[in-house]
């Protein structure tokens, strides 16, 4: 048995982004978005009035009071998976890239949403954090980790936002991600 040094992505694979932005679009700007509609990795500019993605950021940097990212839900099965995780003794670094005005938010939403880490980086350059194994969603991410990481298992949280990807590993829910991780934690 092997304990695993497992970097996390936040958004796409433990908060529901899509859901939080929608949400807020939709109540701003009576608009009838559903999640469904995201199908792509930059579709925002494309299904909303946001002209580019400066727009976007520029409105999801307030929003009651906090930023987007403070206010987004965890997808169900998410945070469960990570305690049994941490609990067979694996460690879990969450590993995510957030716009500066949302990392304050980052700290406090980890916090309060009870995600099971000590251990959180907030940048754009994933590769700079080494792990055993990396959960992303994001296309350019998981190349890039790809490349630079090629002693890691990257994993890629299959969205409809992304694609296959050689030598990428593929989940496509939380309890494949934990079979996965028992079955690297098992080999020599
Ligand atoms: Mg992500």
């Amino acid at each position: 048995m092997k304990y695993l040094r497992l970097a996390i992505d936040l958004d796409g694979v433990v908060a529901n982004f899509n859901a939080g932005w929608i949400r807020f679009y939709n109540r701003d700007f009576d608009a009838d978005l559903t999640v469904d509609l995201v199908d792509g990795w930059d579709v925002i500019p494309r299904i909303t009035h946001f002209a580019h993605m400066g727009q976007f950021w520029d409105w999801a940097a307030d929003l009651d009071g906090a930023s987007l990212f403070r206010h987004l839900d965890t997808f169900p099965d998410a945070v469960p998976a990570l305690e049994d995780l941490e609990r067979r003794g694996h460690h879990i670094a969450i590993v995510t890239s957030k716009p500066e005005f949302a990392v304050h938010d980052t700290f406090c939403w980890i916090g309060e949403r009870r995600i099971p880490t000590t251990e959180v980086h907030v940048t754009e350059d994933k590769p700079s954090v080494s792990a055993d194994v990396f959960l992303d969603d994001a296309p350019h991410q998981l190349r890039r980790l790809r490349r630079s990481r090629p002693e890691s298992v990257v994993v890629r949280f299959v969205r409809p936002w992304n694609g296959p990807l050689p030598g990428v590993e593929d989940i496509h829910d939380w309890d494949e991600f934990v079979a996965l991780v028992d079955a690297l934690s098992t080999v020599d």
